[in-house]
């Protein structure tokens, strides 16, 4: 029996577990609507991975060139290497001019064009004409801070709403009952108070799970706890082998410089001086998809032309900008550059190497945030009460690629359709059931186990093996002798989550606990994302085995969707891709050979 812990108990129409972009923004939308809603976040709402987001914001607003949302369509489908979901592309493209305009309407600092409207960049993968070119302006930005503004302006909008924030408390797992989501426990990490979240409506906005890998842009915070807590609730996760490498993060550190800086005119070259881009995509040039430059480089290190002592990184030139141009487009990164690489950007090229950077697979959502699975033959079974938003959530927009500015989009979008869709099926004062009986005894069981756990391996030491393993046999390249390899390895690192080693048994902001906490999650996704790469069978998008280096769209083109059983024991099945559009205003985008 766990010990006696203090549990106090709420009641709440719907409960958002983040507050980032996200989750801000379905919080906002819920609590409008009248609905009795709190948010819960494991840091300040402002502190959360949002507000790390440089470039921009995508949405054909056509405020420096033409646009039109069918390109945007197009462009998403074509990114997603035929994987993303096109009924959803299109929610997401027709809604983002809308978002946008919110955003900006709420007070957001978009940069300016002269004439006063929204500044907008060209950004990888993102073209006029279906696809034909040239580049399209299309991603809102401010300066490259855009996350910070977003993120920002989303909080202080928030706090116009009646809802109720509970800040550092983290969320520990979901209260289920007979397949319906009924609430969520939470422990405040200040004071040690485990908290019981009765509701009608659960909304994960959790965020990516990028720190199962060794480097990676994303915050030390992106431990995927949604998804751990989905898996443990007995349902699947979708497409969690495509794991997105930026092109550009800066060498030995990992701290991203944005695709802003190629948008603004930066080229990247190997140690010959080469501008080797256009080599692999004659037409994008710089400008081509994040998987399609991350392999490129990759390729280019692998040949032996790399830069730097050990050949093991690649330049990016900015120098050839105008600095005025970079002080006032791009003056984070000039920053960034400095301290983190000691290079001033508008003298010397910067080193940089592709970087662990978004996380397409998630907890399987339809354009509604309504988690899905496959029941008695439906692959759309919503799973009543429990939404999911976000860099957590797998809608699928992104498919097997997203492209950059997609994501910050994706966040106003959906977490806005969540909103709507919850105050379309929840009444407010709409009465409570009790709760089952020991609804919190697995949170609380799992949390004692780890508190008082005392084996040989402190927890850092079993992360480091975790993200040197993912690293290792599940980056850019990937073949079969190197996933079954890595399936082993990831398999024996998450048993030894059993010798783990804590050392403070307290309640009172143990960050030991807390980061245990979220090694458990980190594990049961890396083990589900290196099972589902070895069980795909071609190239895609992210996911490239060079054992298969082409798409099989006959016998691939479907999403994989994967449950995680005692023991390590991950089981696969599959989703159809939605090959249909939301209306008549637009075709069905047929598969074609994905080139830039
Ligand atoms: C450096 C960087 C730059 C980027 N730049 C861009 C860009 O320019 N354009 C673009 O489109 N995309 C960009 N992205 C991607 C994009 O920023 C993210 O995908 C997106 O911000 C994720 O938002 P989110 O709301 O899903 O989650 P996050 O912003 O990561 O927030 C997660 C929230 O969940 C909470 N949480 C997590 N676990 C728990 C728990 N157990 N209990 C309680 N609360 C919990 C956290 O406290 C936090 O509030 C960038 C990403 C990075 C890392």
């Amino acid at each position: 029996m766990p010990d006696a812990y203090k549990i106090i108990d709420h009641t709440y129409d719907a409960v958002v577990v983040g507050a980032g972009g996200a989750g801000l923004r379905a919080t906002m939308g819920i609590a409008g609507a009248g609905l009795k809603t709190a948010c819960i976040t494991k840091v300040f709402p402002t502190r959360s991975h949002t507000v790390a987001a440089q470039g921009g914001i995508a949405a054909s607003l056509g405020n420096m060139g033409p646009d039109h949302w069918t390109w945007h369509m197009y462009d998403t489908v074509k990114g997603s290497d035929w994987l993303g979901d096109q009924d959803a592309i299109e929610y997401l493209v027709r809604e983002a001019p809308a978002a946008v305009y919110e955003l900006e309407h709420a007070g957001m600092p978009f940069s300016r064009t002269t004439e006063g409207k929204i500044y907008q960049r060209p950004f990888g993968g993102m073209m006029q004409n279906m696809g034909e070119g040239p580049p399209a302006q299309r991603t809102c930005a401010a300066a490259d801070r855009t996350g910070h503004a977003m993120l920002h302006t989303l909080y202080q909008q928030s706090l116009k709403y009646d809802a109720d924030f509970f800040i550092e408390y983290f969320a520990l797992d979901l209260i289920m009952e007979n397949g319906v989501c009924r609430g969520v426990i939470a422990l405040c990490m200040e004071d040690g108070t485990i908290h019981r979240f009765r509701a009608h409506s659960v909304v994960l906005a959790t965020g990516g799970y990028g720190r199962v890998y060794r480097t990676a842009t994303s915050a030390h915070t992106c431990t995927g706890d949604g998804g751990g807590m989905v898996l443990r609730a007995g349902l699947p996760l979708q497409d969690m082998e495509f794991v997105q490498f930026h092109p550009t993060g800066i060498y030995g550190a990992g701290v991203l410089i944005t695709e802003g800086a190629r948008g603004e005119g930066g080229y990247l070259t190997n140690s010959e001086g080469e501008r080797f881009m256009e080599r692999y995509a004659p037409s994008a040039k710089d400008l081509a998809s994040r998987d399609v430059v991350s392999r490129s480089m990759a390729m280019e290190i692998r040949e032996g032309r790399g830069v730097g002592k050990e050949k093991d990184h690649i330049f990016l030139h900015l120098d050839h900008i105008d600095a005025k141009v970079l002080h006032e487009r791009l003056p984070g990164i000039t920053e960034t550059g400095k301290i983190f690489a000691g290079v001033d950007l508008t003298r010397q090229p910067l080193p940089v190497a592709p970087t662990v950077h978004y996380n397409m697979g998630g907890i399987p959502t339809n354009f509604h945030g309504e988690v899905v699975t496959l029941k008695d033959g439906n692959p759309d079974a919503v799973v009543p009460g429990l939404f999911a938003i976000g860099e957590a959530a797998c809608v699928s927009v992104h498919g097997a690629n997203r492209l950059g500015s997609n994501s910050l989009i994706d966040l106003v979008v959906f977490g806005r359709a969540t909103g709507l869709r919850i105050a379309e099926i929840l009444k407010p004062n709409t009465p409570h059931n009790p709760l089952p009986k020991g609804s919190e005894e697995q949170a609380l069981t799992r949390v004692d186990r780890f508190r008082h756990a005392n084996g040989g391996s402190p927890t850092a030491e079993i992360r480091l093996d975790m993200q040197r393993t993912m690293q290792a046999h599940c980056a850019v390249f990937r073949n079969n002798e190197l996933l079954t390899e890595g399936v082993a390895k990831i398999d024996a690192v998450a048993k030894s989550l059993t010798d783990v080693n804590v050392t403070d048994r307290s309640l009172i902001w143990n960050t030991d606990l807390i980061e245990t906490l979220e090694l458990d999650n980190l594990l049961a996704q890396a083990v589900v994302t290196m099972h589902s790469a070895a069980n795909r069978k071609e190239s895609r998008g992210a996911h490239v085995n060079e054992d298969y280096p082409d798409r099989d769209d006959a016998n691939w083109m479907k999403h994989t969707i994967a449950w995680l059983g005692a023991g390590e024991a991950v089981s696969i099945d599959y989703r159809p891709v939605h090959d249909y559009t939301l209306t008549d205003d637009v075709e069905y985008i047929k598969p074609k050979k994905r080139v830039y």
